[in-house]
């Protein structure tokens, strides 16, 4: 079997899932789970009804619209007016839980009830595409992922716990695939073992599709989005990047953690667990071979294979001329971070500072003010990360050479060769960011001789 998942841009318009029927169609003889990610934009609306109290109302009628007229298009008969008033039942829960729960006002960013209304979006995409495939003649079977995939009790985007997964998923899909069914299920959403509604994080449907690979032993995972595969640089920003067609496991896990938002950085794990292949895939055009992600993929020219940056980062200092060289004093930053929930992208230290990156803004005054309590921390918003990615960096003397020639005269603020020694990363003024991935694309990729030949 295989799993294939349909980002929201692959479905995100009635022509969108009309491709995407065909092409589950054309892959019927592989035995296939379908993933599906929530229709277009669909997760942001509903982030801003959520954010916007009774306000927010009105973005939820104007998705009650749009939606209503893409399964109209897709849709005809009593499968249409089914799914209307899916649609209908489904959009009065969000509508619910914002003006009784909330009494109208604003949600926090994370909560049970701000998950249950994100969590709307992948229950409709789902149910559409199910019905759009029975209705082109195929088996299909929805299934409730809310039911199969168990996170921690985390709000806000949770950890996924791999075995109640796998045992539930092992259950439910085999004996479908098994009478020639395509079970259809929403990625992102899943429920904390508290039983209340939870998600993957944003993007998390990635993720979805390789646990359920991992659990059901899938041939192949495939990422079925709006570009050739993963790229030497976001295409929406670099015109002239290119696909990339093979990358490891490694590459493909430190470009997406660092901002290749074509993959959601947990979606590696599981296949890396299970030895489970990848592609990335254009669902524009099918034909394209995209990217394969291997876990020992052959030795491959370039040695970078891409440039990738995450925007909205926030650098924090800490200094302490008494503490830093104290046993413990690491672990005291730490445990700020770890209170306030914060994953610190990455980190360096001098004899007398800390240097270290975040990406939840929000969370930064709360993390300053404990810090205060025993070291002096100061916070330089509006920052990015930009990252070369490449297995070869790691026996390939000079790259960090080349990045620093290719970022002559910009404002280099920290750098770190990770452990991996898969990536060479750096942070800079979010001004400078556009400028930096340029700069950098054309130094491993826009000049005539391969990186190799040049370093000789
Ligand atoms: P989906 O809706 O299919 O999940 P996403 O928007 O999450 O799609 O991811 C696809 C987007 O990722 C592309 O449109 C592209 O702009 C962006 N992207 C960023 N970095 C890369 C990269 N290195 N290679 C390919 N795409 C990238
Ligand atoms: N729909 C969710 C999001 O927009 C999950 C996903 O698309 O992967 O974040
Ligand atoms: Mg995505």
């Amino acid at each position: 079997m295989i799993v294939m998942k349909f980002g929201g841009t692959s479905v995100g318009s009635p022509e969108a899932i009309e491709r995407a029927c065909s092409i589950i169609a054309g892959h019927r003889h592989r035995v296939p789970l379908v993933v599906v990610s929530a229709l277009g934009n669909t997760t942001d609306r509903l982030v801003e009804s959520a954010a916007g109290g009774r306000a927010g109302l009105r973005q939820l009628d104007d998705l009650r619209q749009w939606t209503t007229a893409v399964g109209q298009k897709v849709l005809t008969g009593a499968a249409a007016r089914s799914f209307a008033g899916y649609l209908n039942k489904v959009l009065q829960e969000a509508e619910d839980l914002i003006t009784d729960s909330q009494g109208g006002e604003p949600f926090g960013p994370a909560s049970a009830a701000v998950d249950a209304i994100l969590g709307i979006g992948e229950r409709i995409s789902s149910r559409l595409l199910a019905s759009a495939l029975v209705e082109r003649g195929m088996v299909a079977s929805r299934l409730d992922s809310r039911e199969l995939f168990v996170t921690e009790a985390q709000h806000g985007g949770a950890r996924a716990l791999h075995q109640p997964t796998r045992d539930r998923l092992r259950q439910v899909v085999p004996p479908l695939l098994a009478k020639g069914c395509i079970p259809v299920m929403g990625g992102f959403i899943a429920t904390g073992v508290d039983g209340s509604p939870t998600n993957l994080g944003r993007g998390g449907s990635d993720y979805s599709a390789s646990l359920a690979g991992a659990a059901l032993c899938a041939k192949e995972v495939q990422i079925w989005t709006d570009v050739d595969g993963v790229m030497t640089a976001d295409p929406s920003l670099v015109r002239s990047a290119r696909s990339l067609p093979v990358l490891s496991l490694r590459e493909a896990s430190e470009l997406a953690y660092f901002g290749g938002r074509v993959l959601h950085p947990s979606t590696m794990l599981p296949a890396i667990e299970e030895g489970i292949p990848i592609r990335v895939v254009n669902s524009r055009r099918p034909d394209g071979q995209g990217t394969l992600i291997l876990a020992e993929p052959p030795p491959a020219d370039p040695v970078v294979k891409s440039v990738v940056y995450k925007e909205n980062i926030t650098l924090i200092d800490i200094y302490s001329t008494r503490m830093l060289m104290a046993h413990g004093f690491l672990a005291r930053i730490f445990s700020v971070f770890e209170e306030h929930e914060t994953a610190v992208d990455m980190v360096s230290t001098s004899e007398v500072s800390v240097s270290l990156t975040v990406d939840r803004p929000e969370r930064v005054s709360g993390i300053l003010s404990d810090l205060a309590a025993f070291s002096h921390a100061e916070a330089s918003p509006r920052q990015a990360i930009v990252c070369v990615v490449g297995e070869g960096i790691r026996y390939t003397p000079g790259i960090a050479a080349r990045v620093f020639n290719a970022l002559n005269g910009i404002r280099i603020r920290m750098i770190s060769l990770g452990a991996s020694r898969v990536n060479v990363g750096f942070v800079v003024d979010e001004n400078d960011l556009e400028v930096s991935v340029h700069r950098l694309h054309a130094m491993f990729f826009e000049q005539s001789a391969s990186p190799k030949e040049q370093l000789q």
